[in-house]
C-alpha cells in the first residue's frame, strides 16, 4: 500500500484520537483534533454508529499503524516477528514498534514527531554505537548508544526539540545525556512504560483471522 500523504490531521480525526504526529503543533492551541474532534468528511459530525467487532478490531490496528508512521505490510512484518518471539504476541509488537531508530530518536527528543525521526535518520543525523545508521526500522538493543551525529550538531530542528523534550518527558527505559546528544536504551519497555491508549490484543485478534 502506498504511504499516506494527505493531512495527517485528518488521521487524529478519523481514529478519534490525538496521534502526535505533527511535532509542536501538536501540543498548540492550533491540534486541528483539539478544535475539531469529531472524523473528517462531510458525514463526521454524525453520531458514530455501532461498530463490528471486525470493524473495532480495524481501527485498532490502524491507529497503531498510523501512530508509529508504518505501511500495512511494515506493519504486518512486525506483527509476524511479534507472533514468532516467545511471551504474549501483543506485548512483543508494541515493543518492537518502540525499538525501531525512529521511535527511539523521538522518544529521546532528537526530534518533534516519528515522522521526522524517520527523515532525519534517512539523512544519517545519528549514530548507532558510533557507527553510522541511515535505517528508520533499524532496531536497537539494550545498551546501545545512539547519539547525533557530531556533523549534526547544530541542526536547528534538532536543538529545538531537545529544548521542547521536558514537555513529553523521558521513558524511564532510556537513558538522555542532553547535552552531549546522546541516549542509551538500558531496557527494553515494560508493557506499562507503553502508555498510549492501545488495546494490542485487538490487532492481534485481527491478524489471527
Ligand atoms: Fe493530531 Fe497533532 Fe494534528 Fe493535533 S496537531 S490533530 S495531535 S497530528
Amino acid at each position: 500500500m502506498a504511504r499516506y500523504t494527505g493531512s495527517v490531521c485528518r488521521l487524529c480525526r478519523r481514529e478519534n484520537l490525538k496521534l502526535f504526529l505533527k511535532g509542536d503543533r501538536c501540543y498548540s492551541d492550533k491540534c486541528a483534533f483539539d478544535r475539531r474532534s469529531y472524523a473528517p468528511g462531510d458525514h463526521g459530525q454524525r453520531r458514530r454508529g455501532k461498530m463490528s467487532d471486525y470493524g473495532i478490531q480495524l481501527r485498532e490496528k490502524q491507529k497503531v499503524r498510523r501512530m508509529y508512521g508504518l505501511s500495512e505490510k511494515q506493519f504486518r512484518q512486525n506483527y509476524v516477528k511479534a507472533d514468532r518471539q516467545k511471551g504474549i504476541a501483543g506485548t512483543n509488537l508494541l515493543v518492537l514498534l518502540e525499538r525501531r531508530l525512529d521511535n527511539i530518536v523521538y522518544r529521546l527528543g532528537f526530534v518533534n514527531s516519528r515522522t521526522q525521526g524517520r527523515h532525519f535518520a534517512r539523512h544519517n543525523h545519528f549514530t548507532v554505537n558510533g557507527k553510522k545508521v541511515n535505517i528508520p526500522s533499524y532496531n536497537v538493543k539494550v545498551g546501545d548508544v545512539i547519539e547525533v551525529k557530531e556533523k549534526s550538531r547544530n541542526v536547528q530542528a534538532i536543538n529545538d526539540s531537545l529544548d521542547a523534550v521536558v514537555r513529553r518527558g523521558i521513558p524511564q527505559w532510556l537513558d538522555l545525556e542532553k547535552d552531549k546528544m546522546k541516549g542509551v536504551v538500558k531496557s527494553f519497555p515494560e508493557r506499562e512504560d507503553i502508555t498510549m491508549p492501545i488495546q494490542e490484543q485487538l490487532i492481534i485478534e485481527l491478524y489471527s483471522k
